[in-house]
């Protein structure tokens, strides 16, 4: 059997699509997201599903040893699990900055923490944290989720130095627009309706099955071979 994928905000988008694709690839999964029926429903083999907030660090590791004693240790760890609650700074409400710096910074620093030294002893493993063009570049109205993709974007090329010569990969994937839910948890209606009216003006958004299908691809690339950054945006977006 192939080895065994851990993949957090599973439940719709970018990790769904994820799931799917490692899946078609034969290897076993631990699926993580607060909601649970929508992992389910994507109804896939050899897939463990569990309601877990990545913020829950004992909840997290539970479902980490529940799925390695079932499948074997794990190789991949995909940090997808994000939100994007945009507005302009003189709007923003610090419940969103919060949201934004806990989930898609601690979160990510969570899954790292939660495998690493198991990848630096046993000498392999590849983990792909998801940037973002907003962790490339800056956009207005989104300076607290683009200082949390700066951040992820720094936090993987700072960590891949350092467990380089132990042969464990970090990988950033950093997608521009994709078509899925995450722009809609956005209340600023400007930032919201303007996400939606610029990708229908550049002809629409990225599919999620297109950024699934490159995390697939860079870590089936031989473990010598580290991609270290792949930043993944429609043709047509200028920004
Ligand atoms: P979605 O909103 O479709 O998916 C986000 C996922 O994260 C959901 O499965 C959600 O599940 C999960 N999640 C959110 N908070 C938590 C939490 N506290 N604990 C566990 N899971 C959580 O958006 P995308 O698929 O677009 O987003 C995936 C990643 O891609 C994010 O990191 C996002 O920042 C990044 N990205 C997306 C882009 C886009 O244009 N769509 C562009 C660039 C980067 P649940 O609510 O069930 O917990």
């Amino acid at each position: 059997m192939n080895k065994l994928v851990i993949i957090t905000g599973a439940s719709s988008g970018i990790g769904a699509a994820t799931a799917r694709a490692f899946s078609a690839a034969g290897h076993p999964l631990l699926l993580l997201a607060r909601r649970l029926e929508p992992m389910e429903a994507l109804n896939l083999p050899n897939a463990l599903c569990r309601a877990v907030d990545v913020l829950d660090a004992a909840g997290f590791k539970a479902a980490i040893d529940e799925a390695q004693e079932k499948f074997g240790f794990a190789e991949y760890l995909v940090n997808n699990a994000g939100v994007m609650l945009n507005a302009p700074a003189m709007e923003g409400d610090p419940l969103h900055w919060d949201a934004m710096i806990d989930i898609n910074i601690k979160g990510v620093l969570t899954g790292i923490r939660l495998v690493l030294n198991d990848m630096v002893q046993r000498n392999g493993g590849t983990i792909v944290n998801i940037g973002s063009i907003a962790g490339v570049k800056t956009f207005g109205s989104h300076a607290v989720y683009c200082g949390t993709k700066f951040a992820v974007h720094a936090i993987t090329e700072t960590i891949r130095e350092e467990v380089s010569s132990k042969n464990v990969r970090l990988i950033t994937i950093a997608p521009g627009m994709v078509e899925t839910d995450l722009v809609n948890h956005t209340t600023h209606d400007g930032a919201r309706e303007g996400w939606w009216k610029y990708a229908e003006q550049i002809g629409g958004a990225l599919r999620p099955d297109d950024i699934a299908e490159a995390i697939v691809w860079a870590c089936q690339r031989p473990q010598g071979v580290c991609v270290r950054e792949m930043v993944i945006c429609p043709t047509r977006q200028e920004p």
